[in-house]
């Protein structure tokens, strides 16, 4: 019997008891705090810079949160282990699609297949960004030379424009997404509402720059002059001439901020007067 002993001990037999307390102390804490009907949320990186992933990581506990109680990451190759697209209910897509990557565009068809919601996840997914201005050419993949928004290849539910996007928004998104496929059917409805302007932007177009601006705003006479547009821009390409935006062309990177932010661009009536309610219910469901 000692030998017994002595041998266990060697092999690490002895461990065991505490490895059953542990997973002891995990069940009960599973028990105390149920979670279900989470929705499943992905991250499908093509040809971005995981910036867009960074600023989701961004609203650091927040983030946390909505993975304990709301979403299960079930893809994400930066993050999680599990290399084939599965089934989603939200695909956070960031990144423009390298068409003569064969890979790249069978992945964001699958991508469409397997998700519920499709959302471009930043302004490279959205309208392409600084991949617009891909020539090709450079080794190892001369061929490389075309690079398209997501949707001009699949149907976009959502967009999230941002070089980065903002943390607040994708939170937001993804708090209103769960609502929309989970909530009753009060919340359903202000979901819908909530995202409503971000899928005019996606049916909208596939085109970002700041002449966005002089086309739809500025030319038609709405623009008031407020700086919103400067202020949005990560690249400093805005400045203002007599209380009206001017856009450096050679600095513009084609992220489409400027008109996403612009209060004229799109200015929505049934979400702007609930802000305080909707601020209010994030702040809740983040608690
Ligand atoms: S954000 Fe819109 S309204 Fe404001 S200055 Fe820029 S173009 Fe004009
Ligand atoms: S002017 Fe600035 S914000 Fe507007 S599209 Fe160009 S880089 Fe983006």
């Amino acid at each position: 019997m000692e030998l017994l002993n002595s041998i266990k001990k060697t092999m690490g037999g002895e461990s065991k008891p505490p490895q059953v307390a542990t997973e002891k102390k995990v069940e009960a804490t599973k028990e105390t705090k149920p979670v279900a009907n989470k929705i499943k949320l992905g991250h499908v990186h093509m040809s971005g810079c995981t910036g867009c992933l960074v600023s989701v990581a961004d609203n650091y506990l927040g983030f946390i949160k909505i993975l304990d109680d709301y979403a299960d990451l079930v893809y994400s190759l930066t993050l999680a282990d599990v290399r084939h697209i599965p089934e989603m209910d939200v695909a956070l897509v960031e990144g423009s699609v390298c068409i003569q990557d064969h890979e790249s565009v069978e992945d964001i068809k699958e991508t469409r297949k397997k998700a519920k919601v499709v959302v471009a996840l930043g302004s490279c997914a959205s309208y392409g960004n600084i991949t617009r201005f891909c020539r090709g050419g450079q080794h190892n993949q001369p061929q490389h030379e075309s690079f398209l928004p997501i949707g001009d290849l699949i149907d976009v539910d959502v967009y999230i424009p941002g070089c980065p996007p903002s943390p607040e928004l994708i939170r937001n998104v993804t708090v209103m997404a769960y609502l929309l496929l989970q909530g009753n059917e009060e919340q359903k409805a202000l979901a819908g509402r909530y995202l409503k302007p971000l899928m005019d932007l996606a049916k909208r177009s596939t085109t970002g720059c700041f002449c966005d601006l002089m086309n739809d705003v500025i030319n038609q006479g709405l623009c008031i002059g407020c700086g919103t547009c400067a202020a949005s821009c990560p690249v400093r390409a805005i400045t203002h001439e007599f209380g009206k935006p001017q856009g450096q062309r050679d600095l513009c990177i084609k992220c489409g901020s400027c008109y996403g932010a612009c209060p004229r661009s799109f200015f929505n009536f049934d979400v702007i007067p609930e802000f305080e309610a909707i601020s209010e219910m994030i702040a809740g469901v983040l608690k």
